[in-house]
């Protein structure tokens, strides 16, 4: 898809997660809609100009009616993509999870079991991570794999460790991109935890830095808490929002009772004030 026409929201779809992530920043005191609601919110989405979802949470494979929302999605000619700690992803699912989500990520921070049993993922992430990665790549050769990782200040300058420990088998795997991204305290436990998890702007930059002299077989790029302010996220109740120093902002309050003209107003004021900085993929 052509970047300048991209017109993306990142929906997170549930606040509902198997996993307790010390620098989760999901929404805690929402209640997710109706399978019944959230096909409203979509068909007012396509209707308002967007041609990319990515389904977030919480977790949204958790989400009852996911398999029926990505269908309509994609029915509605959205590029349709999910962000997934995997843990419900399996041999019986997988083919059906990659003709619904052109894009899969899956989030996964070290091959160590310990930082990963540390952080909430659990220890045997990315062993679990791994295996789904071939089981794709043997299923559906091609199909995009990415992995999210965070970085706090848990595990800052562990970085370049699991890219050498990860390389060869990920790069095996399929995985065509590693994304590390500034933890960002917004909400949630994240924001409980700002003090003990922050990392600086300049260290997030260093660490950038280090990694633009190497080459890998992979992209690894670095998103910074400006990169996620250019989000635009749908609510797990349904609202929509930006976010902007640390805080989020409703732009509406109830996607299901607007018309979609009042959401395209929203969503390109959102766009054109986040223009600057280049496009968001
Ligand atoms: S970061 Fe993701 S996997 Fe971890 S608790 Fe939050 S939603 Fe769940």
């Amino acid at each position: 898809m052509n970047r300048e026409n991209l017109k993306y929201v990142c929906w997170n779809v549930t606040t509902k997660c198997n996993k307790k992530c010390v620098y989760c920043f999901r929404e805690l005191f929402e209640s997710d809609r109706t399978l019944e609601d959230n096909m409203i919110i979509l068909h007012k989405l396509k209707e308002a100009g967007v041609n990319r979802i990515t389904f977030s949470g919480g977790e949204p494979l958790s989400y009852e009616g996911i398999y029926e929302l990505a269908m309509e999605s994609n029915r509605l000619g959205i590029e349709t993509f999910i962000v997934t700690n995997g843990d419900y992803v399996n041999e019986d699912n997988i083919e059906l999870i990659c003709d619904l989500f052109k894009r899969i990520t899956f989030s996964c921070d070290s091959p160590s079991p310990y930082v990963n049993k540390e952080s909430g993922r659990g220890a045997d992430n990315y062993d679990h991570i791994l295996y789904l990665c071939n089981l794709i790549q043997a299923k559906r050769p091609g199909h995009i794999v990415q992995i999210n990782s965070v970085v706090t200040r848990a595990n800052y300058g562990e970085q370049e460790y699991m890219l050498s420990a990860m390389r060869d088998e990920l790069s095996l795997a399929g995985v065509s991109r590693i994304k590390f991204f500034q933890y960002y305290p917004i909400r949630g436990y994240a924001k409980q935890r700002r003090c003990t998890l922050s990392i600086t702007d300049e260290q997030f930059d260093a660490l950038r830095q280090q990694q633009s002299c190497r080459q890998e077989f992979f992209d690894v790029t670095f998103k910074d808490i400006k990169f996620l302010d250019k989000d635009c996220v749908v609510s797990p109740k349904g609202a929509l929002k930006e976010s902007e120093n640390y805080e989020d902002k409703i732009l509406i309050e109830d996607i299901t009772k607007v018309s979609s003209e009042e959401l395209q107003e929203a969503i390109d004021g959102h766009y054109a004030k986040k223009k600057a900085g280049g496009p968001h993929v």
